[in-house]
């Protein structure tokens, strides 16, 4: 048979993230690749699940999401950021943040149409402007000053007459950069300028360190109106198998995304939607928590891989830490991951493959710091053999 896979699909292959997890089970190394956690979220929070199971929540809930979680989504925007969605018809429930992204890129981007993301971007970006027969516009970071950021020059220039939506993800993954006011300033200022729309991706919107803040770009002056707003439980709540996201916008584009969600997988899951609505309105302690424990690893990861040999680049948010392999004698951080089991039992994830222009990503390699302190450990101990020749 010729390749069965459609064409627009054909450039995707197999995600990074599966390929390294599965290079890591099959070569036993210590897996710093894929992003998530080894430890479980909020017992509560589990416990409410449970019971939601044995209390027979195991059939259909309603398709924009059960009431509760969407109250409790509504309620959390409007404590946490002063942004009021009503609970009916501005808030949609999703399979993670994942069908979130996809289902508002499909619901609102022609064939044809073009979609401004900032590169390094997450892999899902890509693959959803794909199957939107829509045309992907890269904008790329580059560290100044060890921190990824945009030249917003490079933003206005990446703007057409094709141009529909731009996706913005702060906290951002893979680079750990939290948009400040100022470069939100900026994408607002081209998204009302060109009448663009903003699908904002903020799954790590608790995830940040220091004194970097999280801000919503629909908080900025008229960026509600114009801002498809999404989240998840999976970062949050260190739960990523959970899979429970949720959409705020003004009630024609949650419409407009409905109406595609629901033929994607119709509604998300009734028993984790109750959990993560308990979760949402009581465990912001855990919350707190979770946020300093990552931040300790974050900096325990950070001088391990420097006492190996890394140049690091400290990231404000995230699960992420970015390396330039140059340092090392290494420059294709493609090859070294490929390698990196091999050569020191230990996975990451090349930042490379979250570029159309590769080269700017070449040399950088993405490790995850959400794992217990052990095996930050050991997977450092294990990286010093890189420096020293094995
Ligand atoms: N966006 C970003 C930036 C991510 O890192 C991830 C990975 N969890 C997702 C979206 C997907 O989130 P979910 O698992 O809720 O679909
Ligand atoms: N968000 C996770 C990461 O960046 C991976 C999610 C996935 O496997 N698709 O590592």
């Amino acid at each position: 048979m010729n390749e069965p896979l459609v064409a627009r699909m054909r450039e995707f292959g197999t995600t990074v993230f599966a390929e390294m997890t599965a290079l890591a089970v099959r070569t036993g190394s210590i897996n710093l690749g894929q992003g998530f956690p080894d430890t479980d979220g909020p017992p509560a929070m589990l416990d409410k699940a449970v019971e939601a199971i044995r209390s027979g929540l195991n059939q259909y809930p309603p398709g924009p999401g059960m009431p509760e979680l969407r109250q409790a989504v509504s309620d959390h925007h409007k404590d946490r950021y002063g942004l009021a969605y009503d609970p009916d018809g501005e808030i949609l429930v999703t399979v993670g943040a994942t069908e979130a992204i996809t289902s508002a890129v499909l619901a609102l981007c022609e064939p044809g149409d073009e979609v401004i993301a900032f590169e390094p971007y997450y892999d899902s970006y890509a693959a959803a402007i794909a199957m939107a027969q829509a045309v992907r516009r890269p904008v790329t970071l580059r560290p100044v000053n060890g921190r990824f950021t945009f030249d917003p020059a490079e933003l206005r220039a990446a703007v057409g007459p094709r141009t529909r939506a731009i996706l913005v993800n702060s906290p951002h993954n893979p680079t750990g950069t939290v948009f400040t006011r100022e470069e939100l300033d900026e994408i607002a200022a081209v998204c009302a300028e060109h009448d663009l729309i903003a699908i904002t991706d903020e799954v790590y919107e608790h995830l940040t360190f220091d004194d970097a803040e999280h801000i919503p770009l629909a908080t900025l002056p008229g960026m509600r109106e114009r801002t498809v707003m999404i989240s998840s439980a999976g970062k949050t709540f260190s739960a990523t198998g959970w899979k429970t996201g949720w959409i705020c916008a003004p009630a024609p584009l949650v419409t407009a995304a409905q109406t595609v969600k629901q033929f994607l997988t119709f509604t998300a899951n009734a028993p984790w939607q109750v959990a993560v609505a308990y979760a949402l309105r009581h465990e912001t302690d855990w919350v707190t928590r979770l946020r300093a424990d990552l931040q300790a690893k974050r900096d325990r990861l950070m001088s391990g891989l420097s006492a190996a040999g890394f140049e690091v680049l400290r990231p404000a948010g995230t699960y992420f830490v970015q390396t330039d392999i140059r340092p090392l004698g290494f420059t294709d951080g493609l090859d070294l991951t490929r390698r990196l089991p091999e050569l020191a039992g230990v996975v990451a994830i090349p930042t490379q493959v979250f570029y159309d222009h590769a080269e700017a990503g070449r040399h950088f390699v993405r490790f995850a710091f959400c794992k217990r302190d052990e095996v930050i450990d050991e997977a450092v101990r294990r990286l010093t053999r890189l420096a020293s020749g094995g």
